[in-house]
């Protein structure tokens, strides 16, 4: 990142956050840096789409419930930028759906990504 030191960069890549912690609970408009981004499926690589833990307001719930991802599988690719919408519905009522999208930059296959919610 241009302006950035090396130790900055350090500093900041230690504060990184699991991809399903980002995913439900950091708000958009920051840039992230995050881990386990990515998910090796044989010779694809994907955005990883864990299960993810949300408010769901459809009245059979009311509650937090777990979400899973509903939706095709994301190719990402090593060193490019990226936006990706990810769709999840609960798993309890089958009904409450939440939309995510995210900007992600990827660095490394094993390292910290950068991500951002917009
Ligand atoms: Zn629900």
């Amino acid at each position: 990142m241009v302006g950035r030191t090396n130790a900055t960069q350090l500093e900041w890549e230690a504060q990184a956050i699991p991809w399903t912690t980002f995913l439900e609970s950091t708000p958009p408009g920051r840039m992230s840096p995050v881990e386990s981004v990515i998910e090796v499926d044989g010779p694809f690589l994907n955005v990883s789409t864990p299960d993810i833990r949300q408010f769901c307001d459809y009245p059979s719930c009311q509650c937090e419930q777990l979400f899973r991802y509903d939706g095709i599988r994301l190719p990402i690719s090593i060193g490019k930028k990226a936006d990706y919408l990810l769709t999840y519905i609960c798993r309890a009522c089958g009904v409450s759906r939440r939309a995510i999208k995210v900007h992600i930059e990827t660095h490394s296959l094993l390292g910290i990504q950068k991500a951002m919610k917009y």
